[in-house]
């Protein structure tokens, strides 16, 4: 592995690690986002829960003033104006604030808006009330329906009251006067303050002529306040029966999931409000924790693996190393094996190798058959050569004559070797005594051409003595290799000795093994 695949390694353990970290926070970021909708989910729908309860409950507490207001009409208009009558009016307006919680006081008014009856202890005659809202409202308005009108401090009291009233009708259906309750605002206010909504949160009771009834908390310009500018009012209260909106408050600027509900039977809603903040409170807190702890875990991932990263890196590099250092060896033993096979100054196929080529093609024949042929070959006068041109230059010509001789030794299977000295040695395998002898008298006129200034010598070039050695046979035939080298070696003797620069053939033969009988 090279130093460009250590580098494609490592990058692909970094990108493991930063994908793994990438994967931890999205699936982390997810499942938080996951958490946050559910929780704000969740606020959207228990506050519409809360805005139902409240809208049923304001319902039945109006309901119950109503059926007294019906009563105290019906007692009104029975009722004589002899002091015992008005007593006992007195007495029934009494009875019924005290059995009714939500009410603050019952009144009867005449056509005037002079008090004719109430049930605080002694009737009120300083105050007249024709210019409150609901007695304009009745006064103008023959229905015979309940009117709840702004919430006004009481004439009497001084506090803030929420006020449900009825006309009066005379005889004639003229206008004679209202029945009027007030409606203690801390009935209200201890009912909503048992609902968890939060620090920021908010219950508005309201009318559809939008006016604030009641607000907790209540804000200093809380009561009566007009919602003509509510964008709340305006866009989700005024156009549905019940909803749920997540809105930014012009007032405080909070963020706030608004749950509205109009009451059944009259021309009111309700408002429960809880701010986002508070709702996501414990959310944000646990979103910071776990933040903390994926932290710490890529802290670990990274530095694990960092050291991933760095162990693959080393790892790689020393099988780099390792390869490349195996790579070297083996080229180095193919070097030495190429070498430790060649001659160092002819190239030619050296003494040791030849005599393991000579003894495998001397057992294919005994194994096959067929023809194999061995040429000896001895530069002629080569001593006096060195002595008349130094040895440098007799290396040199050694190596044009084994040049000329493996050209001349033509074939693939042909074996060219240095055998010692200034002698060569040619191995034919699959050639017999005819082909033998033209490859060595090739060799004797290749080195003659090549036509070596030889003053010694009889042709006045350098040239060499061939002996040749051929056997043909059948398989099964079986000798040994230093019995055919014996042979050419014969054959160059000859040819020696029959005036050098020529081939000479010897015919090989069968020498069967002396058997010596043991008495
Ligand atoms: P002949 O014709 O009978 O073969 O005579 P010759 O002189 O060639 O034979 P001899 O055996 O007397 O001498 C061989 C010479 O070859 C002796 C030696 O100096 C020389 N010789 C052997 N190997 C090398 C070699 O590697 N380089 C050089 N320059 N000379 C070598
Ligand atoms: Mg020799
Ligand atoms: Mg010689």
């Amino acid at each position: 592995m090279d130093v460009c695949a250590i580098k494609v390694a490592s990058k692909a353990a970094k990108r493991f690690v930063i994908v793994v970290c990438l994967i931890i926070v999205g699936l982390e970021g997810w499942s938080s986002w996951h958490e946050r909708r559910t929780v704000i989910e969740d606020s959207f729908r228990s506050t519409a829960n809360m805005a139902v309860a409240l809208s049923q409950h304001a319902d039945q507490a109006l309901d119950e003033v109503d059926i007294v207001l019906k009563a105290a009409l019906e007692q009104s208009t029975s009722t004589g104006k002899s002091a015992a009558d008005r007593t006992r009016l007195h007495n029934f307006l009494v009875q019924n604030v005290s059995d009714v919680p939500q009410l603050a006081g019952l009144f009867i008014y005449d056509e005037k808006g002079a008090w004719v009856a109430s049930s605080q202890p002694v009737l009120e005659t300083r105050f007249n009330n024709s210019d409150r809202d609901y007695f304009i409202h009745h006064k103008e308005q023959r229905f015979n329906t309940a009117f709840i009108g702004k919430p006004v401090r009481s004439k009497s009291t001084g506090h803030w009251v929420l006020t449900m009233s009825r006309r009066i009708n005379k005889p004639d259906g003229s206008f004679g006067g209202v029945v009027l309750a007030t409606l203690d605002i801390n009935f209200f206010e201890r009912f909503y303050h048992q609902f968890d909504i939060g620090q920021k949160g908010a219950i508005l009771f309201g009318s559809n002529e939008a006016t604030v009834l009641y607000r907790r908390p209540l804000l200093a310009d809380s009561m009566g306040k007009s919602l003509t500018d509510s964008p709340l009012f305006q866009q989700h209260v005024k156009l549905a029966d019940s909803g749920a909106v997540e809105i930014r408050s012009t007032q405080d600027g909070v963020v706030r999931v608004n749950s509205f509900k109009h009451l059944s039977n009259y021309p009111l809603f309700m408002i429960v409000a809880v701010s986002k903040d508070d709702v996501l409170r414990s959310w944000t807190r646990h979103a910071i924790e776990k933040a903390v702890g994926i932290s710490f875990l890529l802290l670990a991932v990274c530095y694990g693996g960092s050291k991933m990263v760095t162990q693959v890196a080393l790892r790689e590099r020393a099988q780099a190393e390792a390869v490349t250092a195996q790579e070297n060896l083996e080229k180095m033993f193919q070097l030495l094996q190429v070498q430790s096979r060649r001659d160092g100054l002819t190239g030619a196929i050296n003494r040791r190798y030849f005599d393991e080529l000579l003894e495998l093609e001397v057992a294919r024949f005994g194994r096959s058959g067929g023809a194999l042929s061995l040429l000896m070959i001895d530069v002629d006068h080569f001593k006096k050569y060195n002595d008349s041109y130094g040895h440098v230059a007799g290396d040199q010509c050694l190596q044009k004559v084994a040049t000329a001789i493996a050209e001349a030794a033509r074939r693939e299977v042909d074996v060219v070797a240095r055998y010692g000295g200034e002698e060569f040695a040619v191995l034919l395998p699959a050639c017999g005594r005819a082909g033998a002898t033209v490859v060595a008298e090739r060799i004797c006129a290749a080195v003659r051409a090549l036509a070596i200034t030889h003053p010694s010598s009889e042709d006045g070039v350098v040239g060499v003595s061939v002996g040749i050695s051929s056997i043909e046979s059948d398989k099964g035939f079986t000798f040994q290799p230093r019995e055919i080298v014996e042979v050419a070696d014969k054959a160059l003797y000859v040819a020696k000795e029959n005036g050098r620069g020529r081939a000479v053939y010897r015919e090989f033969t069968y020498r069967p093994p002396v058997l010596v009988w043991s008495a």
